[in-house]
């Protein structure tokens, strides 16, 4: 009898195979890894649903926006953004070795990237449409999701400790343009002028939204000043979230805003909800980005409601916000995500993100360029 030849043998095969590929993907974006081995590798953008990495007590954020590029970026401007947010982890760091709580630990952070001109928060705060600062920051505590916020100050030197303030002394959530300054002043935070926040940077970039775009059919100039500092490089608002001994979370934000902002105009950073939220259990996560979105889209409280109702995972709950949702209102950006378990999630739409962490050995890593930040953009 001639051998028939089995045809049959290849689809299953081809299925077969199929299978087995697509196992390990589906339970290390199910169930998350279960190893505990502190940082994980820079992941891919094939990874961006994965945690940035494990056993993290402390986070920061330095702003999202068009990546860095690790071909084109001087090293001296590197090694800043490096030290920059080191140096904000290392303030964490001395909070938390000394048994200070994670809201102690985020506010010391924050403090010190709103002390660098580097980033858009405090000092080097970017410009608003009439060459004003208006800084935001607010701050929440997971363990009975107490929150404070300030916005629209323009004259706190740390919006966050401002913020902080408004948790902690007042019935309030969020206090706004001089009252909140003359609050921040009497209660003894130190006050600063307009020029404090000054820097060449965001005035050449305010400069560089409010020049005439040129129309590149007719070569002729349009209507300018439409720029929001969107399109920017790295924007620089930052966050930091943390989990101190306890398992209790907390977060803050802080900003100047966007550049060319409408005077007046908040963003997400000081709202609760949408650029920062903490509550035990779920997550600690502060957010970056298209700030009217992130408003919109109630970005970090959906990321604890997605892991509180939806049983979801941090790193699952951040991406599917940040990546999966944001965008389609219009907006991109990253968020940082820490959950109770020191599992920290980092996605971003935007083209880049800088954030960097602390683990709960002590050491320190930043990541800055696309390939070290699960881009998906
Ligand atoms: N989210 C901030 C805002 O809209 C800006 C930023 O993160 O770059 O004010």
């Amino acid at each position: 009898m001639p051998v028939r030849p089995r045809l049959w043998i290849v689809p299953v095969l081809t299925v077969l195979v199929a299978v087995a590929a697509a196992l390990p993907a589906f339970s290390r974006a199910g169930s998350g890894e279960t190893h505990r081995t502190g940082a994980v590798a820079p992941t891919k953008a094939a990874d961006a649903r994965r945690p940035a990495a494990r056993d993290v007590v402390l986070a920061v954020h330095g702003g999202a926006g068009t990546a860095l590029r690790r071909e084109t970026t001087d090293p001296r401007k590197e090694k800043a953004y490096r030290d920059g947010l080191a140096d904000a982890l290392k303030a964490g760091r001395r909070v938390l070795r000394d048994g200070g709580d994670s809201v102690t630990a985020v506010e010391a952070a924050v403090r010190v990237l709103e002390d660098n001109e580097l980033f858009n928060a405090g000092r080097g705060a970017v410009f608003t449409e009439d060459a004003g600062h208006e800084l935001d920051a607010s701050i929440m505590r997971g363990s009975d999701l107490a929150a404070g916020a300030v916005a629209g100050v323009r004259s706190v030197r740390n919006p966050v400790s401002a913020a902080r303030l408004v948790m902690e002394k007042t019935k309030h959530v969020m206090l706004a343009g001089e009252g909140a300054d003359d609050f921040a002043a009497r209660n003894g935070l130190p006050t600063v002028t307009q020029d404090y926040y000054w820097t060449q940077r965001r005035w050449d970039e305010l400069m560089k939204a409010k020049a005439p775009a040129k129309d590149p059919r007719a070569g002729k100039a349009t209507k300018g000043g439409k720029g929001t500092g969107a399109a920017e490089e790295i924007t620089g608002t930052v966050g930091a979230v943390a989990v101190d001994r306890d398992r209790d979370l907390a977060a803050a934000t802080s900003t100047g805003g966007m550049t060319n902002k409408m005077a007046g105009r908040v963003g997400d950073s000081p709202v609760v909800g949408a650029g920062t939220y903490a509550k035990n259990g779920t997550v600690a996560a502060s957010a970056t980005g298209h700030g009217e979105v992130f408003i919109r889209g109630a970005a970090t409280a959906t990321i604890s409601h997605l892991i509180e109702f939806g049983g979801r995972d941090v790193a699952s709950a951040a991406y599917e916000v940040v990546v999966g949702r944001l965008p389609r209102l219009g907006g991109r950006g990253g968020v940082i995500a820490l959950d109770h378990e020191g599992t920290l999630a980092a996605p971003h739409s935007s083209e880049g993100m800088v954030y960097g962490y602390l683990t709960e050995d002590g050491d320190i890593v930043t990541r800055l360029f696309p390939d070290e930040t699960s881009s998906d953009g």
